[in-house]
């Protein structure tokens, strides 16, 4: 479901409303705030407040009287120091705080980041919306032969429009018998905290979400990463686009050493230094297992 035309005349509401301030504000961020952006079939991401910009960090860490800035390639490199050498606090004066909307089965992937402040729609108290995921085709596919934890090749034909009835008849259906079993005049009915339970697991839910820079690095390095699910993944690479725009230094330095860099293990450091010497490395010389030959070629792209 869109935003109502109330909901986007808050959101205009709030983006007319200005005020000066003396605290640091980041361009690319006023730009983004409150706006919503749309993720998956019905859910959202939006800026509601932030602290801090590249600034922020480099005034903390030289833990200065003013701004602490110089100038930006003095500071693009302090930036790059300090994620270099995973000096993370100068990341954690910075914040940020978003509005998310999204399927239940995704929410319990993100909840599982506890270094943030959340603050969930109660379901105790309001009743929800009929909004359920269902996967475009491009995400509709089966069980991967190669990895437990992902999916292979995507649907087609009459097995996909199968499965697609089958999620969206047991959606209408579980959405119909909450409303009929919800409290209502003339019925006694079930709570709203019980009758709830009977919803899939698709359904929408919102929160608040406020968290600091190292730990939102932390979430999106996990989370923007091609092994993450299809359905996280989307959300955390809408919300690297609004981080890039925020504090562009720190998000170039975190996609340079975290996001493209790879951590390589004593043994593999050891191969990637006889390979350069111009020795045959093997997986069956390497001192590696299989599982970890294949990830260090992988790396190498060999
Ligand atoms: C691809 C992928 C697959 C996954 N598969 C599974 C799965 O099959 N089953 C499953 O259960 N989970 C799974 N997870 C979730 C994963 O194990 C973590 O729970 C999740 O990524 C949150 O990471 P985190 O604990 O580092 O983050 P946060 O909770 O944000 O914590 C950040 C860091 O703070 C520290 N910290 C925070 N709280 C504590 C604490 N209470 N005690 C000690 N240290 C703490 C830790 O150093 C932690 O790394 C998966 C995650 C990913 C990305």
């Amino acid at each position: 479901m869109p935003l109502t035309q109330d909901q986007l005349a808050e959101i205009e509401a709030q983006r007319a409303e200005t005020a000066p301030t003396l605290r640091a504000t980041a361009p690319g961020m006023e730009k983004r705030l409150y706006t919503a952006h749309p993720v998956l079939d019905h859910g959202l991401i939006r800026v509601i407040d932030y602290m801090g910009d590249d600034a922020a960090i480099c005034q903390a860490a030289r833990v200065s009287y003013g701004t602490g800035t110089k100038s930006v390639s003095n500071d693009e490199g302090l930036i790059r120091y300090l994620m270099r050498h995973w000096h993370s606090t100068p990341f954690e004066m910075c914040e940020v705080k978003f509005h998310v909307k999204l399927p239940v089965f995704v929410a319990r992937q993100w909840i599982r980041h506890r270094t943030a402040n959340v603050n969930e729609y109660s379901a105790r108290y309001s009743i929800l919306d009929r909004e359920f995921y269902i996967p475009a085709p491009d995400a509709l596919a089966a069980q991967s032969t190669v990895n437990n934890q992902g999916r292979g090749e995507l649907l087609e034909g009459d097995e996909a429009a199968r499965v697609l009835d089958i999620l969206k008849t047991d959606a209408a259906r579980a959405y119909d018998n909450y409303e009929a079993m919800l409290s209502t005049e003339g019925q006694k009915g079930l709570a709203r905290e019980l009758a709830r339970m009977n919803l899939p697991a698709n359904i929408y839910t919102q929160w608040y979400w406020k968290t600091d820079l190292h730990n939102l690095f932390h979430f999106l390095r996990l989370r923007a990463d091609i092994h993450a699910q299809y359905e996280i993944r989307v959300y955390a690479q809408v919300m690297c686009e609004i981080v890039a725009d925020w504090v562009p230094l720190a998000y170039k330095a975190f996609a340079d050493y975290r996001m493209g860099g790879v951590n390589l293990s004593a043994t593999a450091m050891d191969c990637v230094r006889r390979m350069l010497k111009g020795e045959t490395v093997t997986q069956e010389n390497s001192g590696m297992s299989k599982g970890e030959w294949r990830e260090f070629e992988g790396v190498l792209s060999l």
